[in-house]
């Protein structure tokens, strides 16, 4: 195959495609990953058109500068896998492996001239690069973004190999000009070619699936306070129940609602009620287990899923957390606002069958604590109630 016309139809190809990853970058806000990677595929294109000029350019540029732009592209690369592992991108290693080629290149280009070495060179230093890449993109990493890394993992070794098999090619049959080569020589720069397109796939894709995350958690999250919001905090009780149903397990659910609340709110302010609120689920948030899930059930109303709890261990989990809210009160504008709060426990399986039956017990017991005087933990009387009975429906006013 005549290589100019496949570096030709290469460099054509590679650049459209880190053309069209700037432009998404450009476009498409905090997607830098992208756009680094469309950079590195640009340096690509630049040092292939460098390289189908080869006869035309002065050797320094065609070979020197046209090598090192082709590495610079793999630290590009590296850079949008340190964004997308959302680590710091300056990168000393890689710069220093990018001047050890330039001087390699200009020693065998320019002062003892040997297309062999330089073969090896920067087919021996561009795999490590490129094999550093795959393995900083580490699939250690939330189970809904693993498909996407995988793939781009995979994309990076197979860069990897395709350098190393360049370098073992040359090491045991040299060629004798870069527009002479041997068949290995083709089919490493068609390689080349593909895994440009699979990896802007890629890129692409950990993209989608990135954001496809971050929507999901946002989506979950009350955006005040940062903990489950009420749809969330239900999907986590129904999938706790159907556990602890499966296994014989138990659970139990403590319902929060702060007392006289609309007082703060009238006395210093919506934005103090707003900052009591936060600092509440945020001292809740830090005194339960890592199993246990808070969530923010409604607008001064907070709810406390404890899985394998008996009512007994919720009981005094809940009373824990009451007494941690009165005793820390909450700092507004230089003074201590006083917070207390009520509560009310309800446990699978003695006081509800269902999701919604548990909710509506603990809220009966909640309203329980409320009409007994407030700023106390009381537990279900034993009673199930019924989800649309009106003491259920109290504390989710
Ligand atoms: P009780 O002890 O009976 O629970 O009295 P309360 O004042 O806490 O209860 P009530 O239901 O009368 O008032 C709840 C108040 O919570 C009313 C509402 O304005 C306030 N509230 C609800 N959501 C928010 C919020 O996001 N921010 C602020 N600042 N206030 C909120
Ligand atoms: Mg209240
Ligand atoms: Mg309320």
């Amino acid at each position: 195959m005549d290589t100019r016309t496949v570096i030709i139809v290469m460099l054509a190809q590679v650049s459209l495609l880190g053309v069209l990853a700037l432009v998404f970058g450009a476009r498409q806000r905090g997607t830098r990953a992208v756009s680094a990677w469309g950079a590195g595929l640009f340096l690509v294109g630049a040092g292939y058109a460098g390289l189908a000029m080869r006869d035309v350019l002065p050797a320094l540029l065609s070979i020197t500068v046209v090598n090192t732009l082709l590495m610079a592209a793999s630290l590009l690369f590296y850079r949008s896998v340190r964004i997308f592992m959302g680590r710091p991108v300056h990168d000393p290693l890689g710069v220093a492996a990018l001047a050890a080629t330039a001087v390699l290149l200009f020693v065998f280009s320019e002062i003892s001239p040997n297309l062999q070495v330089r073969i090896l060179v920067v087919s021996a230093i561009g795999a490590a690069l490129f094999a550093r890449n795959a393995m900083e993109l580490r699939s250690d990493v939330p189970r809904e973004v693993q498909p996407s890394h995988r793939f781009m993992q995979g994309v990076y070794w197979i860069v990897s190999a395709l350098l190393l098999a360049r370098f073992a090619a040359t090491l045991l049959q040299p060629g004798t000009s870069l527009m002479d080569p041997s068949a290995s020589e083709s089919a490493f720069f068609l390689g080349v070619l593909l895994v440009a397109t699979a990896g802007t796939f890629g890129n692409f894709w950990i993209e989608a699936q990135h954001l496809h995350l971050e929507l999901a958690r946002q989506a979950a999250r009350d955006s005040l306070t940062g903990i489950l919001n009420r749809g969330a905090f239900f999907d986590a009780l129904e999938r706790e129940m159907a556990r602890a149903r499966r296994g014989g397990g138990v659970l139990s659910v403590a319902m929060f609602d702060l007392d006289h609340f609309k007082r703060i709110n009238d006395a210093h302010g919506h934005p103090a009620g707003d900052e009591v609120l936060r600092r509440v689920a945020a001292s809740m948030e830090a005194s339960i287990r890592q199993p246990d899930i808070l969530g923010r059930y409604g607008g001064e109303e907070f709810a406390l899923l404890m899985p394998d709890t008996d009512a007994d261990m919720a009981m005094s989990v809940a009373e824990r957390i009451r007494a941690k809210v009165q005793s820390k009160g909450v700092e507004w504008k230089g003074q201590r606002l006083s917070v207390a709060v009520s509560g009310g426990v309800a446990a699978f399986p003695g006081n509800g069958m269902t999701a919604d039956g548990i909710v509506a017990t603990a809220d009966a017991a909640l309203y329980d604590a409320k009409h007994a005087g407030r700023n106390r933990v009381l537990r279900s009387a034993g009673r199930a109630v019924t989800p649309d009975s009106p003491n259920g429906m109290h504390a989710r006013s």
